[in-house]
């Protein structure tokens, strides 16, 4: 999530330094490395080069801020002036022109969607809204049954369409007047990449580009050794690090359902902002987080909602039947348990 309040994320940092958490074993003496770290957009970022990035600090961070206004600026749901605001808020069911940008966007999501049968959909904006984790107020109590109903009318990937025109322009044309897009499980991902396309674009080899809860790696950390991330322990409110992982040049991100939530005053029922678009309902099982590797945090952030949503069983089971690096903890008997596809175990092993 990239545009609301959040205390912190899935991931902890391992031996990076900087704002987040450190792990003992980390007293090596470090050559010089460059960090930038601050908030951005109601979440948290974290970049690291291992060695000396030209201008220091305050280049790195002015860069990673420049990167991160352009994507927020195409797809905020909280800026007036971004370009998806803008979409959401045009209630027109005429093609609506829209950047190569962000066309690109929400195709990159379309093709992840279709992988996992739309458990990640970007049409879900109207439930979530619903459910009190948009631009309205949190709720205290569960919404009726008719507004769920109403609301996932709208909700679907045959509510919306994309087309361009004979001189290349992008069009979209939605369905109905409400339809919405909410692109924000993919902002820490699009953050994460854009720093390290425009690292990778000025030779840096040896990085970790962090959104909240998604990082995107390349080389060795400043001591020469894998970078390292931990995954958060969901069963404990005070980021301990419940499993490390060497992302080995790749991107991770992870999706939980144990931050972001609302509790219900009566009932004491707990409902998480993951949710399933086939139900219209928050996802309730005992699926904490799911974690992916992959080449692009954009392809790993696209993914995460849509198998946590999925539950750690079919999600491992996707994941083994497509060859995906997947990381579920599940809560059991009060406990959390990790699980893994074969494709993660290298992960684990971090070895390069
Ligand atoms: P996490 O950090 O846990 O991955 P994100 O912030 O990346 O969470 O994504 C959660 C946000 O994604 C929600 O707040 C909501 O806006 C949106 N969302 C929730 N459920 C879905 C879904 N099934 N498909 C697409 N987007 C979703
Ligand atoms: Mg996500």
């Amino acid at each position: 999530m990239f545009f609301k309040n959040k205390f912190l994320n899935k991931l902890a940092i391992v031996c990076a330094g900087g704002v987040f958490t450190l792990v003992s074993g980390c007293s090596d003496p470090t050559p010089v490395p460059t960090t930038a770290s601050g908030k951005t957009m109601g979440t948290f970022y974290f970049v690291e080069t291992s060695e000396p990035f030209a201008g220091g600090s305050e280049a790195l961070q002015n860069l990673c801020e420049q990167e991160y206004s352009r994507i927020s600026s195409l797809i905020s749901t909280f800026d007036k002036n971004a370009e998806l605001y803008k979409l959401d808020d045009n209630k027109s069911t005429d093609p609506i022109e829209i950047s190569a940008g962000l066309t690109n966007i929400i195709k990159g999501c379309l093709k992840q969607s279709k992988r996992i049968d739309f458990a990640m959909d970007v049409t879900v904006g109207p439930l979530v809204n619903l459910w009190g984790f948009g631009k309205d107020k949190r709720l205290s109590k569960e919404p009726d049954e008719q507004a769920i109903l109403q609301a996932k009318k709208l909700v679907g990937p045959d509510k919306f369409s994309l087309s361009t025109d004979n001189n290349g322009n992008n069009f979209i044309t939605k369905a109905l007047p409400e339809v919405r897009i909410d692109l924000a499980t993919v902002g820490e991902g699009l953050g994460a990449d854009a720093v390290a396309e425009v690292l990778n674009a000025k030779g840096v080899k040896n990085y970790l580009s962090s959104v909240a809860g998604a990082s995107r790696s390349a080389g060795t950390n400043p001591q020469g050794k894998p970078w390292r991330i931990g995954i958060e322990d969901p069963s404990t409110p005070d980021h301990k690090v419940f499993q490390a992982v060497c992302p080995l040049g790749m991107a991770m991100s992870t999706a939980g359902s144990y931050r972001n939530y609302f509790k219900d005053e009566q009932s004491g029922r707990i409902y998480s902002h993951a949710i399933d678009p086939k139900t219209g309902r928050p996802v309730d099982h005992t699926t904490m987080s799911v974690t992916v590797i992959a080449p692009t945090a954009f392809e790993t952030d696209a993914l995460d909602t849509g198998l946590l949503v999925m539950g750690a069983d079919r999600a491992l089971e996707w994941a083994e039947r497509e060859g995906v690096a997947v990381y579920t903890i599940e809560m059991k008997d009060g406990k959390a348990v990790g699980r893994y596809s074969s494709a993660f175990k290298p992960y684990l092993e971090c070895r390069k």
